[in-house]
């Protein structure tokens, strides 16, 4: 068994092509982050909703995590279970997973409760600095 439907099944998800295919191509994109219409684009074989139920299903079981910038929600593979920075870059659009940048929830006054907190930084990525 590989590693993706030992993940699915360590989740208690049952396999299905459409996760299987979606958890590999974040296995294969590492720290990398997409929205809904980057992954949509290129599951053209599986229907929108089909796609769109598997991702929130992969977030909901926390094998994969979303970070929200100016262009929307974006999903990438969950590496660290720390809440980690993310980084997007305004050249070429990319947004990346920083594992090396542990953030940590804000404190909040009481009665309030997190559902999502997320650290966005916006700049050049070392790709496009390159250039
Ligand atoms: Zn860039
Ligand atoms: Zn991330």
């Amino acid at each position: 068994m590989n590693e993706t439907r030992e993940r699915l099944k360590s989740q208690g998800l049952r396999i299905t092509p459409c996760r299987e295919a979606l958890l590999d191509f974040f296995y294969a994109h590492g720290g990398a982050a997409f929205s809904f219409a980057d992954v949509e684009k290129k599951f053209v074989e599986f229907d929108r909703a089909t796609v769109f139920r598997t991702l929130k299903t992969l977030l909901e079981s926390g094998l994969v995590h979303k970070t929200t910038d100016d262009d929307g929600v974006r999903y990438a593979l969950t590496r660290l279970a720390e809440t980690h920075a993310h980084f997007k870059c305004t050249e070429c659009g990319t947004t990346t997973c920083i594992d090396s940048v542990v953030v940590r929830p804000p404190v909040l006054p009481e009665g309030f409760f997190v559902e999502h907190f997320d650290f966005v930084a916006t700049g050049t990525c070392g790709q496009c600095t390159r250039r």
